[in-house]
């Protein structure tokens, strides 16, 4: 039975969907305003990770993001560059499509860029205004936190400590409490503005989210997910917007949030020098090495970043690796189809394995167990293939398994990035071929030992000579 644990009940619960087995899962996207950086990456891994193992049970899952294409931040750094606002949120956009597809990160359903849904916004404003929830001042519409009795449920926190965490765009003096939030902005001269009732202006940032989420889900769905520092006041703030409007509770029924990811025990922050971009990284270490960075801690407790560890979880990568293709081997082997059946590999460890894959992954995605695991798996297995004991079905099998978990995974196979042997590498195997050719061992030696001393490896076999990396 699939469990997880609630941000709003403070504990674990058993997920029972609103409808069946159809899923509406909401998670906040990026804003648009600079390059994303690995504690990004670890949120979206986790919630690639969670929506595959959700439809590998069965679920039909609606996973929705936004992109919030307008905001204070991206008129900020346009204003810096000299750029259209909308052109520096575009350019973000690309890049941060470009570093999940490296990352595989290709569950999400809808992508929803908070500027396509301005009618919906206004129209979620409009209803708080008519509710008496809002109001208007000077420089925009306000989200009055008193009028909502409900107001820091999400975060357990009172209105008079929900002066501590308001953005920029909240700032306001006419405001009737510290808290209150803004909806609708009205304006200045040179910022984008859209018409409405209320005057020309742009949305806040929290009722993009709800607005977006109305328009697919309705005012109830399943999971919102985010980085835990947007429960509050961004989730809850999403809450009381929604709430007030529809007059229905709970908006979503199970909250779920990832944990921080620190870089040498430090908040990530380009003044400490410690920021690391998803790009920066790819440039160093594969893709797939990030996710199993993310996956093989739990996606509730903090990570802390660094180099050690990173060469760590390498290593073990390898080792997962170095099995895979030891078993694949084996499964090609026909003769050894009746090897040593008797031991029943597969009944005995393989389905022990399997089950508790499934139990970890139901108990809150406890992925750390569920990696274990595979060690375990991998452990047990090289053991009996040292033993000559494993049989090509059962190698047949581990690998279907290993694919299985694999599609929930994704870091285990992996599409090889095809190496680029560099031309006067080529050049010289050429040389050497002829060199074979003429019988002329002494020179192909020589050439062997020039390619070797340039990092490259060259291997004969029956179907021509293969170059690899040293
Ligand atoms: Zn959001």
């Amino acid at each position: 039975m699939l469990k997880f644990y609630n941000t709003l009940s403070r504990k674990k619960e058993i997920f029972k969907p609103k409808k069946g087995k159809k899923v509406n899962l909401f998670v906040c996207g990026p804003t648009t305003y600079d390059f994303s950086h690995i504690g990004h990456a670890r949120t979206y891994v986790v919630f690639d990770m969670i929506v595959k193992y959700l439809r590998q049970k069965g679920y039909d899952v609606f996973y929705l993001q936004n992109i919030t294409d307008v905001d204070d931040k991206i008129l900020n750094r346009a204003k810096k560059e000299k750029i259209f606002w909308k052109d520096l949120s575009r350019k973000f956009e690309r890049e941060y499509l470009r570093d999940m597809k490296a990352l595989n990160i290709n569950s999400v359903t809808k992508y929803a860029r908070a500027t396509d849904y301005i009618k919906e916004i206004i129209g979620q404003v409009e209803r708080l205004l008519k509710k008496g929830v809002a109001y208007q001042i000077r420089d925009g519409i306000y989200y009055n936190i008193k009028k909502f009795e409900d107001y820091g449920k999400l975060s357990k926190r009172t209105v008079l400590q929900a002066e501590d965490a308001v953005s920029r765009i909240d700032e306001a003096r006419e405001k009737r409490n510290k808290g209150d939030f803004c909806l609708w902005k009205f304006s200045k001269p040179g910022e984008p503005k859209w018409a409405s009732p209320f005057g020309e202006g742009r949305p806040g940032w929290h009722i993009e989210d709800t607005a977006i989420t109305e328009k697919y889900f309705g005012s109830q769905y399943d999971i919102h997910g985010g980085a835990r520092d947007l429960i509050f006041p961004h989730h809850e703030a999403e809450a009381a917007q929604m709430e007030a409007i529809s007059g229905k509770k709970p908006l979503v029924k199970y909250w779920l949030h990832t944990g921080f990811l620190t870089v040498g025990g430090q908040k990530m922050a380009k003044s400490l020098g410690n920021f690391i971009t998803i790009q920066d990284f790819l440039k160093k270490y594969p893709a797939r090495l990030l996710r199993f960075f993310v996956i093989k801690t739990h996606y509730r407790s903090p990570i802390d970043y660094n180099e050690k560890l990173l060469l760590q979880t390498k290593k073990e990568l390898e080792r997962i690796d170095e099995f895979e293709s030891r078993i694949k081997k084996i499964s090609k082997i026909p003769f050894r189809q009746k090897t040593h059946d008797r031991e029943n590999f597969t009944k005995m460890i393989f389905a022990k394995t399997e089950k508790e894959f499934e139990q970890s992954m139901d108990d809150d995605f406890n992925t750390p167990k569920a990696v274990a695991a595979i060690f375990k798996l991998v452990n047990t297995g090289n053991t009996k293939i040292a033993q000559n004991r494993i049989s090509a079905t059962d190698a047949k099998k581990i690998l279907e398994f290993l694919k299985k978990i694999d599609k929930v995974f994704n870091f285990i196979f992996w599409k090889k990035p095809k190496e680029k042997i560099p031309e006067n590498i080529l050049k010289l195997v050429k040389e050497r071929e002829k060199a074979r050719k003429n019988k002329d061992w002494q020179l192909a030696d020589e050439i062997r030992k020039k390619v070797k001393k340039l990092g490259y490896w060259i291997e004969d076999t029956k179907e021509g000579p293969k170059i690899k990396r040293l």
